[in-house]
């Protein structure tokens, strides 16, 4: 079989798929799995043992044999609990190779191999009877399939084929039953990751209104889920219009039906206000009765004592089609769709006739008709709808720009054409790159040309603005109408870049431009500069962080597993997170690394620093944060990460709208002495032929 992996190049701002040979082995989906953070998920757990060991029990009281299928086990665990509770015999599924390896593996180093069968497929695929996979249906269910959205990675299709095959009537499940909880809010923050909001530019001749076009209004969006920390989210960013209410359960001991279908919950607001956002979360109770409960709730729900973190299950945002005012105690429906994979939400008014209701359903998914939600995604609305950043943005543009000046901006789904145009520049042309990486039949549903002509339009903007689709190295003098560039933009912002630095492909594509650029060029921004701070998590360690052992099973081969995984060529390196969702504090300073001069060409031989850093604070040093500034003109610039440190104890506030990179360290070192503070080495190589940033610590 062959294996290919993406992986965006930063020199060219494209996607490549590149051809990994037999060793290859999954590495990089082993090193940033969720197994790790799974199994230091105490509360998750503790109650599944206790889930259980109570199903296996009524089992047993019945006077029959307990038969246990498994789907999904991953290391092996559940099965092990039930093995250990007095289960005999388990079935455990697993679809991904290495995982059911390491299964193999873990059950056998913790002696239950005579009880446990690992099936390496896809629970649909397996047989049973005789000459099966597995000798008889299993009387007790226990799986583990659920995202943050619970049916996001198809548990709905695998129980509904469980219970038609694998399983008998009457089966005990463990989970027993989910439900899904949902709450009515208003919060300008959460609903700006959704729509552009009116971008106001105070110009030489008065203030101009760049205004979103009317189909974006009304736009349903994507699919897609947004799953986020809403433990993160503080109160003062959102304003609750409703109670939580229970949206829909789903009982697991029954079959389960995964075909499309809807949920209707009659709601009164608690608060007058816009009904914008759908928090929602879920709980599952591991036995029928409800004792032992596993909640997502955030932290306004339940007690703090009750939370545990966790990375493999958060909460939901959904954004409803349009804005809805809303009047306390008003009487309105939430209706929840859904398909297999994902749901999504829409309010009704309460109106006599239940049955015209029932007429109004339509159970299809969102589709974006407006072309915005295909070129930005949720955290790049957020960036375009920050006010204070534009405002950075028009400040430095001001700054360069003249009545003479033709300006051409790189970057992906920018509105710095726009603002360019707005503050007085005499031509203003735009390059999209993003396209330059799509398949052919996705570059024809968003085309960013069509989104910007009606954008444009809804401006009076046509023909002020011209869009190049060109790659920078095909950029021909006729494109500029033979003028040569005065003013070179970019945010920059590429679509394709992972990592913080990926966005130098900038540099590249001015570097490829430069024949275009007149001799007095003005680039902004000017330079960037690669930043770094050592820090310690308050909780995102855990998801690199060995287990050893998981309520009393060694699981020390699923460690290993994943250190081979991550010391595997490449994968040992940073990777993205955004760091507004997982709090942490600096051990030191923050320190500029690396600088890049965007007034000159990418030279052809590396950049490369060494140095070290002193901790100063006392803690743990899980690893190294990197970001990037741009540095737009004299005295502005913009920060990708750190905001700022926000006290003595070192909290840091981060870009809400950007992922920063993340070295986690291979070993923990507690800083103690601050008379003498610990120093970590560092060197960092940035390879000007891949765009890629090297580095190693020492600590
Ligand atoms: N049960 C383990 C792991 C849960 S993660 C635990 O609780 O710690 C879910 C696992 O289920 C993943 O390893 C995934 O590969 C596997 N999986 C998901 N759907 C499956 C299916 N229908 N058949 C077999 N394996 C499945």
């Amino acid at each position: 079989m062959r294996t290919f992996c993406g992986r965006a190049n930063p020199t060219t701002g494209s996607m490549e798929w590149l051809e990994e040979g037999e060793d290859y082995d999954y590495h990089q989906e082993i090193a940033r799995s969720r197994y790790a953070d799974m199994l230091h998920d105490k509360d998750r757990n503790v109650k599944y043992y206790h889930g259980i060991r109570a199903a296996v029990s009524r089992v047993k009281e019945r006077g029959e044999k307990a038969i246990v299928l498994d789907i999904g086990t991953g290391t092996g665990l559940l099965s092990m609990m039930a093995a250990s509770a007095g289960a005999d015999f388990c079935y455990a599924i697993e679809v991904f190779k290495p995982m059911a390896n390491a299964a193999v593996k873990i059950v056998e180093k913790n002696g239950f191999s005579d009880k446990i069968k690992v099936i390496n497929k896809h629970s649909t695929e397996v047989t049973v009877g005789p000459d099966g996979d597995m000798q008889c249906r299993a009387n007790i269910l226990v799986t583990e399939l659920f995202d943050t959205e619970l049916i996001g990675e198809g548990a709905l299709p695998t129980y509904e084929h469980a219970h038609k095959y694998l399983v008998q009537e009457g089966c005990e499940a463990v989970p027993h039953r989910a439900t899904v909880y949902v709450q009515l809010v208003e919060s300008r923050r959460m609903w700006s990751w959704k729509k552009l909001f009116p971008v106001h530019v105070e110009s030489e001749d008065g203030e101009k209104i760049l205004v979103p076009p009317s189909e974006m209004e009304s736009c349903p969006g994507v699919p897609s889920v947004c799953d986020i920390q809403l433990n993160q989210m503080p109160s003062s960013d959102f304003s609750a219009l409703s109670d939580v209410v229970k949206m829909f359960s789903v009982d697991f001991s029954k079959p389960v039906q995964s075909a499309s279908t809807y949920y209707r919950v009659q709601l009164e607001p608690v608060k007058s206000g816009k009904a914008q956002i759908v928090l929602s979360w879920w709980d599952i109770d591991m036995d029928p009765s409800g004792m032992i409960n596993c909640t997502m709730a955030p932290y306004w729900v339940k007690p703090a004592s009750a939370l545990q973190w966790r990375d493999h299950w958060m909460q939901c945002v959904y954004f409803l089609p349009r804005e809805e005012p809303v009047l306390q105690g008003e009487k309105l429906y939430l209706t929840a769709c859904r398909d297999e994979y994902s749901v999504w939400y829409s309010l009704q008014r309460a109106r006599a006739d239940e049955e015209e209701h029932k007429a109004d359903v339509r159970v299809e998914s969102p589709v974006c008709r407006c072309r915005a939600h295909l070129l930005w995604n949720r955290p790049r609305f957020g960036e375009l709808n920050d006010q204070s950043r534009t405002r950075q943005y028009i400040k430095a543009l001001r700054k360069v720009l003249k009545t003479d000046s033709v300006c051409l901006c790189i970057s992906d789904g920018s509105l710095l054409p726009v603002l360019a145009h707005y503050l007085g520049a005499k031509q203003v042309h735009s390059l999209e790159v993003g396209c330059g990486c799509m398949q052919p039949s996705r570059i024809d549903l968003y085309h960013p040309h069509k989104l910007w002509l009606a954008f444009f339009k809804a401006n009076n903007l046509e023909d002020k603005i011209k869009i190049i689709e060109a790659r920078p190295e095909l950029l021909k003098p006729s494109h500029l109408e033979d003028k040569k560039i005065s003013v070179l933009v970019g945010e920059p912002f590429f679509t394709t870049s992972l990592l913080p630095w990926h966005n130098l492909y900038f540099w590249y594509a001015r570097t490829a431009v430069s024949t275009h650029l007149a001799s007095s060029v003005t680039v902004l921004p000017q330079s960037a500069s690669l930043h770094m701070m050592i820090v310690e998590f308050q909780d995102l360690w855990r998801i690199r962080s060995p287990c050893g052992t998981c309520e009393g099973f060694d699981v020390r081969t699923m460690d290993d597993m994943i250190k081979d995984s991550l010391n595997f060529r490449e994968s040992k390196e940073a990777e993205p997170h955004p760091l507004w969702e997982y709090p942490c504090k600096s051990l030191s300073e923050p320190q500029e690394v690396l600088t890049f001069d965007f007034t000159k060409t990418v030279p052809q031989h590396c950049l490369s620093t060494e140095g070290s850093v002193k901790l100063l604070r006392k803690g743990k040093s899980h690893g190294a944060v990197l970001w990037m500034e741009y540095h737009l003109a004299a005295d502005i610039s913009v920060s990708t990460g750190l905001m700022q440190l926000t006290n003595e104890k070192g909290n840091c506030e981060w870009n809400p709208h950007c992922k920063q990179a993340v070295y986690f360290f291979s070993s923990v070192i507690e800083s103690e002495i601050l008379s003498d503070p610990t120093a970590v080495t560092y060197a960092i190589n940035f390879d000007t032929k891949t765009g890629e940033i090297a580095m190693d610590f020492k600590l």
